[in-house]
């Protein structure tokens, strides 16, 4: 499997969350090439604020030992909450669909020695810009704003 085709299943990770309700983020854990873990927001689905795609991805793929082959995709730049996750795991690698609509805590990682790809994809930049507009409020909530 490469890439973009984890990227995909982040993507229909995002779509279902919106279909639940829900804000329309989603996350794959891969490890050795193989998918370990995925999940996608569910602040709204369980009431929870922090159920982020990222945390529910790591939740759901349990204890796996070391992290230290593994990359988090999410299709959107990792909040501080979820990046705060990422650098206490020791995950090497986060490739993000977009950075655009939300600009996370790039920094933050790669200042950890995190490697942190942004792809900018249309189709996850779309999703938010869609999501956002329908629901500034929602969205201002999960961000703290
Ligand atoms: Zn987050």
């Amino acid at each position: 499997m490469k890439y973009d085709e984890f990227m995909a299943i982040a993507i229909a990770e995002a779509q279902q969350g919106l279909q639940e309700g829900g804000i329309p983020i989603g996350s794959v854990l891969v490890k050795n090439n193989e998918i370990c873990g995925r999940g996608h927001n569910k602040r709204v689905q369980d009431s929870d604020p922090v159920t982020h795609a990222e945390i529910d991805c790591l939740r759901n793929a349990g204890r796996i030992g070391s992290y230290a082959e593994t990359t988090l995709y999410s299709t959107l730049m990792p909040c501080y909450l979820c990046a705060g996750a990422v650098v206490q795991f020791g995950i090497k690698t986060v490739i993000a669909g977009e950075s655009q609509t939300f600009a996370g805590a790039k920094g933050f990682m790669e200042s950890h020695g995190v490697e942190v790809i942004d792809l900018d994809l249309e189709e996850c930049k779309q999703l938010m810009r869609d999501f956002i507009q329908q629901n500034p409020r929602l969205w201002n909530e999960d961000i703290g704003n």
